[in-house]
């Protein structure tokens, strides 16, 4: 009877979907009807938003070309009156009254700014991830957005790249996961006014640029693009999300942009993505730099590859329907675009009601709400991972004095960190004020600068852009020192805000070097010599090598770049108001020689041996041992957890069976605290090489002092596929090692034959 009742409501569900499609269909095939090729194209184009801002919209460059049906969206407008105003001069100014797209990059946040993506997937925590979407999305609508240019979810595994920021670390599963959370997060189901849809990016393998110089060419066997970057676009599309950006990068020598096997064959025929897909920036023009002629040429290589949308260049506006005359492209091409980008709005709601994100009161009570920075304030603190915490000096007590020392102790634009264009940097916390806040009145804190960021002023103008300046101090930097010094003196302890600045990683923020800077690193040397308590809060938006550090400074608290509560978050875990769980989701190099370093990597025909630093003729350094000074999936807790041996349904198992691998977890510590169990898996013969281990579950398990409990995995024969050689996705028989712990190095193991 069940049965019978589920098979009902799924028909009558397909049939309201395929009733929608027919409508929808059929409203788009209509309005196309009465399109020119011109206004076709038109809604191809993707201007920058140029003057309208200013006013008097209708008669400004971009407002003509509303007017005459040669825009289709506009994007980085900021507030409904703005939206409104050039929203009205589509519907009611241009022939076909067609509304705009409005898209902003609302990568972390909105003005709530939450951490930056690489930080926010060290929380391994879901619900929270795809919570902060939500509110981004709902801030975002309130101020006339529709459309939000994440996420971005490219793999990357080199440290040197500073867009390793925006995303989710290295592991693919990890990164698809965060994938499918986000877009949920941000789309819902569309219904609403605070659904706005997602864009995932950047499609493909951006984030295995060459050497970790931003936009450099990619280059790599179709298997390892199979498995280990294109799952978390994958994900993101399974997810139903609306639309999808190409990467600037080429993959197999030809530019992301015009890749037909990637947009076409790849994302359409064998994904079957329904959405469209837009360039990145002046993706289209670049393919010229790139060397693949003209931009008439490449315009038409884009669409013909299945580009969709094109942001900025205006390649499509300019030469599509020259092209067309010529021959180059087909009519079809051109329809089929204009019938991805409409129906996009369709979907939005917007030929309902062009001003469905146009809410003039919503703005006042949704935006940067008390609500939605408390929110902001706990998954920051739930992203912070403390990577050493010698003699317990974590959490501090609340009394005594602190010294807070170091050029991100009291710098309030830095703490959003990269890529967060909605953000009011002066309504963000620093963490001298964060720490004013939580320490109540039996704490002294006294603050000293104590460097600035980097002893080159030039370096600093780099790494302070978008109004994120350092405010250099122009003394010596001994003389800078010194004063801190007077300062810790004082104290009892001493916490060291330290590391990078926000735009020392985001777009374009490559480093050769990925130490802190040195004139920190001789600032941490001088307070170390003071005899106090030392505690590192590092700021960062990469993996850096901090061999040195971990071996000398005896507590060590990454905080990425937290958001706008950044500076309460970091307060509430210093202080032991939240205990610390977040874990890696980067593999933390000892040196940048050895990048790239990652978790899962493939086994080679010469490994080491297990806890051997140097043998000859195997794959190794002389120079440095292949150890990480922090494995992927790491991070402590203010308590101790401890896991059972691991147990296991069965050893030996057959077809599509299910097997179930069981820990006892136990909060052995003093304190409450969360621990991610993780789940690793190794397919110990395949018919190509398989990585040594891949993360293939995990769970955030609450456990109070001294509480334990089972935490179970059910693996099935889906968590044992792979792409093959000829790209098939199967399992193969043989047998595997599974591996359950509370980061990818500390676990336990245990051994199953599994048979089709
Ligand atoms: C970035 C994208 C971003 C776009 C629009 C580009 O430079 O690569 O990630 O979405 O600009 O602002």
């Amino acid at each position: 009877m069940k049965k019978i009742k589920v098979f009902i409501f799924l028909f009558f569900v397909a049939f309201v979907l395929h009733a929608q499609d027919a409508k929808m269909n059929s409203f788009i095939a209509n309005l196309m009807s009465k399109m020119t090729v011109d206004e076709k194209i038109g809604q191809l184009n993707l201007p920058g938003s140029g003057d309208i801002v200013t006013g008097q919209a209708s008669n400004s460059d971009i407002g003509k070309k509303i007017r005459e049906g040669k825009v289709g969206g506009l994007f980085n407008i900021k507030s409904v009156a703005k939206i409104r105003t050039v929203q009205k001069v589509a519907v009611e100014e241009s022939r076909l009254k067609i509304p705009l797209i409005f898209g902003m990059d609302v990568i972390h946040g909105y003005e709530t700014v939450f951490p930056i993506p690489l930080g926010l997937s060290c929380s391994w925590d879901m619900e929270e991830i795809e919570t902060s979407a939500r509110i981004a999305a709902t801030e975002a609508s309130a101020d006339g957005i529709c459309w939000t240019f994440s996420p971005m979810v490219d793999i990357a595994r080199d440290p040197r790249w500073g867009r390793i920021a925006e995303g989710n670390g290295e592991d693919v599963y990890l990164g698809s996961q965060i994938a499918k959370a986000m877009v949920k997060g941000y789309q819902g189901d569309y219904s609403k006014n605070t659904n706005i849809m997602s864009c995932v990016k950047h499609y493909a393998m951006y984030g295995a640029a060459e050497a970790g110089r931003d936009y450099n060419t990619t280059d790599m066997s179709r298997v390892r693009m199979f498995n280990e970057y294109l799952p978390p676009y994958k994900a993101a599309v399974d997810a139903g999300a609306g639309s999808v950006m190409a990467s600037f990068n080429e993959v197999d020598g030809i530019p992301a942009t015009a890749n037909k096997f990637l947009m076409s064959d790849v994302l359409r025929k064998q994904w079957g993505f329904k959405g469209f897909v837009v360039t990145d920036y002046t993706g289209i023009n670049e393919i010229i730099e790139h060397g693949l002629g003209d931009l008439k040429t490449v315009s038409s290589l884009a669409l013909k590859a299945g580009i969709d949308m094109d942001m900025v260049g205006e390649g499509f506006l300019t030469t599509l329907k020259k092209s067309l005359s010529e021959g180059k492209i087909t009519q079809q091409q051109i329809d089929d675009a204009c019938r991805l980008v409409l129906e996009a709005k369709y979907k939005l709601g917007l030929f309902d009601n062009p001003y469905k994100y146009c809410d003039d009161k919503r703005a006042a009570t949704e935006i940067f709400t008390d609500a939605n920075r408390k929110t902001a304030r706990e998954i920051a603190a739930d992203c912070f991972v403390l990577l050493k915490n010698q003699n317990n000096i974590l959490p501090l007590k609340k009394n005594g004095t602190i010294a807070l020392i170091g050029p991100l102790a009291d710098n309030k634009e830095n703490m959003p960190g990269t890529w967060s264009v909605a953000a009011d940097f002066s309504k963000a916390t620093s963490v001298l004020q964060g720490l004013k806040d939580v320490a109540g009145n039996n704490v002294k804190i006294l603050y000293a600068r104590g460097s600035n960021l980097d002893g080159d002023s030039i370096f600093e103008e780099r790494a302070g852009m978008f109004g994120k300046s350092m405010h250099r101090d122009n003394r010596p930097a001994d003389e800078i020192i010194q004063d801190a010094l007077t300062v810790a003196n004082q104290a009892d302890v001493i916490v060291a805000s330290l590391g990078e600045s926000a735009e020392m990683t985001g777009e374009s923020s490559s480093r050769s070097n990925i130490e802190i800077p040195q004139v920190q690193k001789d600032l941490l040397k001088a307070l170390l010599k003071a005899g106090k308590p030392v505690v590192l809060v590092l700021f960062t938006g990469r993996p850096l090598a901090i061999k040195w550090e971990n071996d000398n400074v005896p507590t060590i608290l990454n905080v990425w770049f937290g958001g706008s509560e950044a500076g309460h978050a970091i307060a509430d875990v210093l202080f032991g108001e939240v205990n610390p769980s977040g874990k890696l989701s980067t593999t933390w190099p000892q040196n940048v020689g050895q990048v790239p370093i990652y978790y899962n990597h493939k086994n080679t025909g010469r490994p080491l041996a297990d806890g051997a630093w140097f043998q000859k003729f195997r794959s190794n350094y002389l120079d440095v041992s292949n150890d990480p000074v922090y494995p992927f999936g790491y991070g402590l807790s203010y308590t101790n957890f401890s896991y059972s041996d691991l147990k296991l349904s069965s050893t030996s198992l057959k077809g599509n069976q299910t097997l179930t691998a069981t820990v006892t977890l136990t909060n052995t510590g003093s304190k409450d605290g969360k621990e991610v169990v993780q789940l690793y898996i190794r397919d110990l013969v395949g018919s190509i090489t398989r990585p040594v281990k891949e993360l293939k579950g995990f769970q955030k398990i609450f456990l109070k002092a001294g509480e334990s409990k089972t935490v179970s995995f059910n693996i099935t024969t889906n968590d044992l596929k792979f792409y093959n050689s000829d790209l098939k996705y199967d399992w193969e028989s043989g047998d595997f090692v599974i591996m359950v712990g509370g980061n990818s190095k500390d676990v336990k193991t245990a051994k199953v034959n599994w048979v089709k």
